[in-house]
């Protein structure tokens, strides 16, 4: 097989060819809109949280809250009504976002370290969610972490959970271009440097979040089916067992982990600390429609059927949002994929079709 390309014709239409194929590929998960749509809440029922595991408390979903403060608050019935009791949760950097307009990236991507099987986890439901933990006598050489994809430091992973709907028309925290999608799950790392996940909380750079988007289809996403299988331990709020089956977290991830969205944010429930960079994979995972109704026949608070578990988005104010496309490309503002200038066009293509002339000749003999 020859170099590629051979001759400058065919430069020119791998060229053209490879900006059609970026406007499909890279568009086919952003959206850009004219304006930002308020997204009503549409939330029933449950409660959420944020993680942490203490000898006395629960497992919040993100974060340690008392127990005395966690039962006279908030639910996600009345997110509006957070801030007067969590101040933070109308800080100018919450979370969840809806995804519009992106400024192309070139970070480099992740690694994702001891995500293979994970043999003990704590399986709670607390009443906002299920939680998968790690116990706290893990070894810290097992312990799963992040590095890479654009992140300052070493992140370990602290706990994954779920964010679902009543029915498939909604149950993501995160949009893209308005979109919900019917569930989300957030695989929660603290910087490893500040030690705990309780003192990262403390800091701008404090956490990682991986968000992954979920949709219902065939067939279902290798790793789900573990998850799914752990839910009947867990049926009411409060119940909590032991993982039956070792979970590889590199079975949650999606297949290709090479494009994101970067932004910074803050934890989706009170106490709203804005100390999470946030990643939001546009790659959703599959799942079956059966396996989320596993989910919406949970339990929560009060018996209550537990589904809406997610915060309605909030304003991306001055924050800008990044994407690193499948190439790595960049061009250095901020990018309407659906309306672009012609000269960011021309630097995306030419980076675009640099790639894949690199990855041809790679392959070429
Ligand atoms: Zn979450």
């Amino acid at each position: 097989m020859s170099g590629f390309p051979a001759t400058l014709f065919q430069y020119l239409v791998v060229l053209f060819l490879c900006c059609r194929l970026s406007q499909v590929v890279d568009s086919s998960s952003i959206r850009n809109t004219e304006k930002t749509k308020e997204i009503t809440n549409q939330h029933v029922v449950a409660k959420p949280n944020d993680v942490v595991r203490t000898i006395e408390n629960p497992l919040y979903e993100h974060q340690p809250i008392s127990r005395e403060k966690e039962t006279q608050s908030w639910s996600y019935s009345n997110p509006e009504a957070w801030p007067f009791l969590y101040p933070t949760c109308a800080g100018d950097r919450q979370s969840p976002v809806n995804i519009e307009t992106v400024l192309l990236k070139d970070y480099s991507k992740f690694y994702f370290g001891n995500y293979g099987g994970i043999e003990r986890m704590i399986v709670t439901n607390n009443g906002h969610t299920v939680l998968f933990s790690l116990p706290l006598s893990s070894s810290p050489e097992s312990i799963p972490y992040i590095t890479g994809g654009g992140l300052p430091d070493r992140y370990n992973f602290f706990q994954f959970h779920f964010h679902w709907g009543s029915d498939s028309s909604q149950g993501s925290e995160h949009r893209v271009d308005s979109k919900s999608y019917p569930a989300e799950l957030h695989l929660v790392h603290y910087n490893a440097k500040y030690g705990s996940f309780a003192n990262a909380t403390n800091h701008d750079d404090g956490l990682a979040v991986l968000g992954i988007l979920i949709t219902v289809g065939k067939p279902s996403h290798s790793g789900f089916r573990t998850v799914v299988d752990q839910l009947s331990k867990v049926e009411s709020d409060g119940d909590e067992t032991m993982l039956e089956k070792p979970i590889s977290l590199n079975d949650l991830l999606p297949s290709r982990t090479t494009s994101f969205f970067r932004y910074s944010g803050s934890l989706t429930t009170p106490n709203c600390e804005q100390s999470v960079v946030w990643t939001v994979f546009d790659n959703p995972i599959v799942v079956l429609e059966d396996q989320l109704s596993v989910f919406r026949n949970l339990k929560g608070k009060g018996g209550l059927i537990l589904v809406n578990n997610f915060r309605p988005t909030q304003p991306l104010r001055r924050r800008i949002i990044t994407y690193r496309s499948h190439t790595g490309c960049s061009v250095s503002r901020n990018w309407s994929l659906f309306s672009p200038r012609i000269k960011d066009v021309y630097q995306y293509c030419k980076c675009i079709a640099s790639f894949y002339a690199i990855f041809s000749s790679t392959f070429s003999s």
